[in-house]
């Protein structure tokens, strides 16, 4: 396995190391690190990789060959890059690229959906962006959180190491009456100085900003500031805060999940209207829809209170009342299973097993990791993934289920994905089931008379318009998409079980 870090590679690579001790971003390197250490544990045998030149040596490409300038087959099994690797394996392999693109996994830490994924779609109906358009397999893409069904969620641990190794000790966790603001570099902190007088009346507050040597600190008086810490002492301080507050920025980072396993409570702001690539800039050309409807709407969704204290944080009252709430509260670590060590294990395990390349490498991972499957069993809940199923990125893409699944059809009010559509059953979209109900008789089974059927390559379909009766199935594979949604469509979606 080549695992190739494409953000760390070449000018942009100089960039991003040079921000990593200045309060730069860290959350794509715990996931890189986290990534290594359980393909590493799973018994696979890992070439890492930070430089252009060395990717042109392991892959055996030779500058100026023409089309295919590499000189012999690729001798990867699976190669996990990020959008700036893809260009770069892109740039460095030719004609070839396509033939082993199967082979590749994408780091994509917001995601990308199927409509911005195929170019040619994109580039006509206005979803081509910065980073989507290679036309890969959905779930090649590997999220941070579970954003969409549509992409295989890869996560990180969040967990406390020192928890797994000894009993609960709750001295270890003994609370000061200390916040800790979530936010590495001065300006996440503007504009936010009320809400953290509001809470500085109830808290000591201390953080964790880069200061620039020689430059005066513009924080409030009333912060003690650490100046970034090494992780190890930043988890620390985190094991004494009782709050870890969120600014607003940056979104969706792994330190809130850290934060609640060393039994903080995390305090964020709620955004209404949501954020998302219309409104926000950094969200601006992702390859995503999503509505951000928080700093870290995993944390609201899926941790919650007592947790997880989501608030308007321009009404002062409301702050005081979630911060009066928060110091009456008592909460244990806790680490959502999919996040433990175990439980990222066993998602990899699964992902190197059942989105096949060829029968070697399905079966050299299943005898190195017959022991964690001893030791552990998580369902398919916490873990976002089927079971029961596996996909074949090279060669015939087609589903193999074994056994089948039960297959919910439910048919969508307009305007909702089919991400909510099943979650509202409590059930979870499956883009490999839409096969099974991209038909006619699916219409005429649910009940609904089509004045007319059309197949389009739309990554709405199957859908129903109530306007004129339009009955749609979808032509194009790559297309079927949990998260399409739209304010004309009812989405007919493929909902299964949590469990299967
Ligand atoms: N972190 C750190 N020192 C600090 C603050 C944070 O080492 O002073 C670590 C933290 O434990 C987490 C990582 O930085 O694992 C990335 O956290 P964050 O959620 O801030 O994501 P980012 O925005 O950096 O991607």
């Amino acid at each position: 396995v080549l695992l190739y870090l494409g953000a760390l590679a070449g000018d942009a690579g100089q960039r991003f190391e040079a921000m990593v001790d200045r309060g730069g971003p860290l959350g794509e390197l715990v996931q890189w690190a986290d990534l290594s250490a359980c393909l590493t544990i799973l018994g696979h045998n890992l070439t890492f990789s930070t430089s252009q030149r060395q990717l042109h040596r392991l892959i055996g490409a030779a500058p100026g060959q023409g089309s295919c300038p590499i000189q012999r087959p690729l001798t990867f099994d699976l190669i996990y890059t990020d959008y700036h690797g893809l260009a770069h394996l892109h740039r460095a392999m030719g004609l070839a690229f396509q033939h082993y693109q199967c082979r590749f996994r994408i780091l994509d830490s917001f995601g990308t959906e199927p409509a911005f994924n195929l170019a040619s779609y994109a580039h006509l109906h206005g979803y081509k962006t910065l980073w989507g358009s290679w036309g890969l397999q959905p779930r090649q893409y590997m999220t941070m959180f579970p954003h969409t069904p549509d992409n295989s969620f890869l996560g990180f641990v969040g967990e406390d190491a020192v928890k797994t190794k000894e009993e609960f000790k709750p001295e270890s966790y003994k609370k000061d009456n200390i916040a800790v603001i979530y936010g590495k570099q001065e300006y996440m902190w503007q504009g936010k100085s009320d809400y953290l007088e509001v809470i500085s009346q109830k808290l000591e507050i201390h953080a964790t900003v880069y200061q620039p040597p020689g430059r005066a600190s513009s924080l409030p008086s009333f912060i003690k500031n650490h100046g970034l810490l090494t992780q190890e002492n930043f988890l620390q301080l985190l094991r004494r805060a009782k709050v870890f507050v969120g600014l607003g920025f940056p979104y969706e980072g792994p330190a809130p999940v850290e934060a609640v396993a060393l039994g903080c409570m995390f305090l964020q702001p709620r955004f209404d209207p949501p954020h998302s690539s219309h409104n926000d800039g950094f969200y601006k050309g992702k390859p995503t829809t999503r509505q951000i409807s928080s700093q870290h709407p995993y944390a609201e969704r899926f941790v919650g209170k007592p947790f997880v204290w989501t608030v308007d944080v321009t009404n002062g009252t409301d702050v005081r009342e979630a911060v009066e709430s928060i110091l009456k509260t008592q909460v244990r670590p806790f680490t959502p299973p999919e996040f433990t060590c175990v439980g990222m294990l066993e998602r990899m395990r699964r992902y190197v097993t059942q989105q096949k390349l060829s029968k070697k490498v399905f079966k050299s991972s299943v005898k190195n990791s017959n022991k964690l499957i001893e030791t552990a069993f998580f369902s398919s809940s916490v873990l976002f993934l089927s079971q029961n199923l596996v996909l074949n990125f090279c060669g015939n893409s087609t589903a193999v289920w074994d056994p089948e699944p039960v297959l919910t059809v439910l048919l969508g009010p307009l305007g909702q994905s089919c991400v909510d559509v099943c979650r509202r059953s409590a059930l979870t979209c499956d883009p490999a089931l839409f096969h099974r109900l991209n038909t006619p008789d699916t219409f005429t089974r649910i009940g609904l008379g089509c004045s007319s059927t059309v197949q389009e390559v739309n990554h709405l379909f199957p859908s129903y318009s109530p306007w004129g009766r339009l009955c749609g199935l979808q032509q194009e594979p790559l297309l079927f998409s949990c998260a399409g949604l739209d304010s004309s469509h009812r989405r007919l979606c493929p909902c299964r079980s949590r469990y299967e």
